[in-house]
């Protein structure tokens, strides 16, 4: 069953669409690490990133930068792909979709020159202008704080108990932590996250295909016969437009995946992302769209 549209997908983050290459520096896209949010408002909260199946916090698991050419309200449009990583379920996964218009609350019309490109260019997180607080594990909306020091936001007490963990306890018993020492810690988390995502970025340039395959509208490849979905396992958008395939995650992403902090053991083949055919603006902020999981099949 191999499609003959191949050729029309687009690779792997390093053979992306001019589109994507030139505004990849401000709108990354990017596997693991703190999503970098596109829009700032409407950001899913703690029970939008739950895992729908054990009901813990989702991890990120990557994001494109996808626009729609033509589409003026989609002159920006990002997709977060988040998963499951708590064991033993492992199994979750959900999607969001977030468009904006170029004139927008958020980013200039112009983009900005392409002024020396960061050494570390993946660190580019967005600010929130909205002065809303992220969870500092994940990135994601963090409205719990911690009650010591009042200046640590989680989404979520999982996340809070991990971070004591891994040396807020310190952190926040130290009388009298500056902001800069907590944006230095932060920095350290962040930078050992741009190790991993480095070393994953060079070696997908060289094997990009392996990873991810994108096409809005192409036909998934799936790794095994079993467990395809048929048209009816596919969802429609609540506007009333059908889903369509846009982008796969292929099997070999796992192993990249095994060096993180936030979990392991994570088991599946191919995840296939289907979203809005309209790209619909259904209320602001971001839409969930949906996932298939096709698992590899024990066949030894
Ligand atoms: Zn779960
Ligand atoms: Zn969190
Ligand atoms: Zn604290
Ligand atoms: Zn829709």
């Amino acid at each position: 069953m191999a499609s003959g549209s191949v050729g029309l997908a687009e690779l792997g983050f390093v053979e992306a669409a001019p589109a994507w290459r030139l505004r990849s520096e401000q709108f990354p896209s990017k596997v693991g690490g703190r999503p970098a949010w596109l829009g700032a408002a409407g950001l899913p909260g703690p029970a939008g990133l739950a895992c729908a199946l054990c009901g813990r916090p989702l991890a990120f698991l990557l994001q494109l930068y996808a626009p729609l050419p033509g589409r003026a309200d989609a002159f920006h449009r990002g997709l977060f792909l988040f998963c499951c990583r708590t064991p033993p379920c492992c199994a979750g996964l959900r999607v969001f979709r977030n468009q904006l218009p170029r004139r927008n609350d958020f980013y200039a019309y112009e983009p900005p020159s392409e002024d020396p490109p960061l050494e570390t260019g993946e660190s580019v997180c967005l600010q929130l202008e909205s002065g809303a607080h992220l969870c500092r594990v994940c990135g994601c909306l963090g409205p719990k704080t911690c009650s010591r020091c009042h200046k640590a936001h989680y989404c979520s007490k999982e996340h809070q108990t991990l971070d004591w963990r891994l040396g807020h306890k310190q952190a926040c018993t130290q009388e009298g932590e500056t902001p800069e020492e907590e944006l230095d810690s932060m920095a350290k988390h962040e930078s050992r996250e741009d190790r991993i995502f480095q070393k994953f970025k060079t070696k997908i340039s060289s094997e990009p295909e392996q990873i991810l395959r994108y096409g809005r509208g192409i036909a998934p490849i799936w790794i095994s016969g079993e467990n395809i979905p048929q048209e009816k396992d596919i969802p429609d958008c609540p506007c009333g437009a059908k889903r369509i395939f846009e982008f796969q995650v292929m099997p070999h992403l796992l192993n990249y995946l095994k060096a993180d902090r936030l979990g392991r053991s994570v088991d599946w083949g191919v995840l296939a992302v289907f979203t809005c055919a309209e790209s619909c603006g259904l209320g602001t902020g971001y839409t969930e769209e949906f996932v298939w999981k096709q698992d590899i099949t024990d066949t030894a």
